[in-house]
């Protein structure tokens, strides 16, 4: 038999109930495979990179959101202390509540 001229692709598509060879044409050959710009491992390997690289500026963007929170709390909290050590009670008060 002559070599087929269209490899199709070795992956396989995740269905509810199984999963079903992939029915696109190979366009890429590795680790002995012919896989489609999907199934291909090094694409795979590529898509979960961005995936990781995304959760991790995400982790990273709460992380700093929370660490502005605790910078602004503290510096309020300082403020409000300020505030209360410069006053008396019934102006420290009427102080706090305009800031807050
Ligand atoms: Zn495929």
């Amino acid at each position: 038999m002559s070599k087929e001229k269209y490899n199709k692709c070795s992956g396989e598509i995740q269905g509810d109930w199984r999963s079903y060879p992939c029915t696109k044409n190979a366009k890429y050959f590795e680790d002995d495979k012919w896989w489609c710009g999907i199934h291909a491992p090094s694409k795979v390997k590529e898509r979960q990179e961005k995936r990781d690289a995304k959760e991790r500026a995400e982790v990273a963007r709460e992380k700093e959101l929370e660490n502005i929170h605790k910078r602004e709390t503290a510096k309020r909290i300082l403020e409000l202390d300020s505030i209360v050590s410069d006053c008396l009670e019934e102006e420290a008060i009427r102080a706090i509540m305009e800031v807050l």
